[in-house]
């Protein structure tokens, strides 16, 4: 496979054949979808753990499992066209590189950003172009450099000068972006400390980049994971801008900005995504393309899991007179949980199935009914550590082989789950398809 060379202008072939459509039925197809979508995660959840009898079931027939709406996934895609418009999201792999999830995008038009061999081949496998794919690691192992430039995966990004000779050495062609340092000090997971040459580097790392004769055709930054700040955004483009001048004082004519990930898909997206754009057309005429690398935005809140409760603990406390539960659960923080630890993420517990009854969407959340039954939430590893929720409450006497379930689970849990104590680190997702839209391209 050939990459093609991608110029500024220029749209991927699958791009958003519908688009015009879809824009105008957004908000009324869409609410529609979204109503329907707590039907169909409904149903899933119901019917698979109705299908489960923990007094006969085989090993691990009852273990916890997740509920994808792949409808989720496809209104953010239009809900990023309608509101950042120019530029076009990469997919953050490593956020939940769920096959189904890469198939829709990959239908959907987007690109990837991948940052291993593992995450590149995945994607190149479904038949995605090379030119598809921003090789998103600045620091990144030989043999995988050797490999993207064996596969064709041009673009990728860089913030110090020893990548700058390993390139040279290993794939003069690259299209090299320079990721800048931003301020990163309001989002959840913090990535500065670690990744982006700070600005009274760049002018250095350029100047080696041409003595090189390296092909450095963009800016790339990532304001943080969670970012919650679109200042940090804006300083972030005008960053960015000052190295593009930089780099247009050195005879480069970069025409790609990164804008990177860290958008969360709360009701924070619209503000932001009107802040972003408004400082993408101020600080960049329209000949420049504009890339982005949403992970989390596009993911987090199109899975559910659901988990068993394997075993209960009684806690009488003789003084108060009270009584509450220890609940434990066959997923914690070293399985799908691993969020909490890694990702700073606070699932919240709800109950799925109490004796007989399927309380799905009826109740209220663990953490909105106070004065109630009150619980702790552990996972099933010998770990002190391993713990869901030190409080919650539920109106229900909670048993065991009862199920609870947990919404907004579908960034960075699955992707960093562990095997510890020999429990899986590979769980069944339930697909539902919430926008026909949707069902259509996957040909479901
Ligand atoms: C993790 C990561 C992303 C995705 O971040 P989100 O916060 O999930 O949007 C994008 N780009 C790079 C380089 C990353 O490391």
């Amino acid at each position: 496979m050939a990459p093609s060379a991608l110029t500024p202008t220029e749209e991927y072939h699958l791009s958003y054949k519908d688009l015009q459509s879809i824009d105008s039925n957004l908000g009324t197809t869409a609410y529609h979808g979204a109503g329907k979508a707590k039907e169909l995660i409904g149903d899933a959840l119901k019917s698979r753990v109705e299908a489960i009898d923990q007094d006969t079931c085989g090993v691990g027939e009852e273990d916890a499992f997740f509920v994808g709406d792949l409808g989720e996934v496809y209104r953010q895609h239009l809900r990023w066209k309608k509101n950042l418009g120019r530029v076009k999201p990469h997919y953050a792999v490593k956020c939940n590189p769920d096959p189904q999830v890469l198939r829709l995008l990959s239908e959907l038009g987007t690109g990837f950003d991948c940052a291993s061999k593992t995450e590149i081949e995945q994607v190149l496998k479904m038949g995605i172009d090379p030119s598809r794919i921003i090789y998103a690691q600045p620091c990144k192992t030989k043999s995988y450099v050797r490999y993207a430039a064996q596969a064709g995966v041009k673009q990728m990004t860089f913030d110090n000068a020893d990548e700058l000779y390993k390139t040279k050495q290993l794939f003069p062609d690259a299209e090299l972006f320079l990721r800048i340092l931003t301020d990163d000090s309001a989002s959840l997971c913090r990535l500065s400390q670690k990744f982006g040459a700070s600005l009274d580097t760049t002018a250095e790392l350029l100047e080696l980049a041409k003595t090189l004769e390296l092909n450095v055709v963009g800016v790339a930054f990532h304001v943080g994971s969670g970012a919650s700040d679109p200042k940090a955004f804006v300083k972030a483009v005008q960053d960015a801008r000052f190295v593009f001048d930089q780099a247009a004082d050195l005879g480069f004519n970069m025409h790609t900005l990164d804008v990177g990930g860290g958008f969360t898909g709360d009701q924070s997206f619209e503000p932001m995504a009107a802040v972003l754009s408004a400082s993408l057309d101020a600080y960049f005429p329209p000949q420049v393309r504009i890339i982005g690398e949403p992970g989390r935005y596009y993911v987090a809140t199109a899975f559910t899991i659901a988990c068993h409760v394997i075993a209960r603990r009684t806690v009488a406390d003789a003084t108060l007179g009270t009584t509450s539960y220890m609940l434990y659960l066959n997923d914690g923080v070293y399985g799908n949980f691993s969020s909490i630890i890694f990702d700073h993420q606070h699932p919240v517990p709800r109950v799925l199935k109490c004796g007989d009854d399927v309380l799905y969407d009826t109740g209220r959340s663990g953490y909105d009914t106070p004065s109630m039954i009150e619980y702790s939430i552990w996972g099933p590893t010998c770990d002190g550590i391993d713990v869901i929720s030190s409080s919650c409450a539920f109106p229900e006497t909670v048993n065991c082989g009862d199920w609870l379930y947990f919404e907004d689970m579908g960034a960075y849990t699955k992707c960093s789950a562990t095997r510890f104590n020999g429990f899986s680190d590979t769980h069944d997702v339930v697909y539902v398809c919430s926008e026909p839209g949707a069902s259509a391209l996957l040909g479901l």
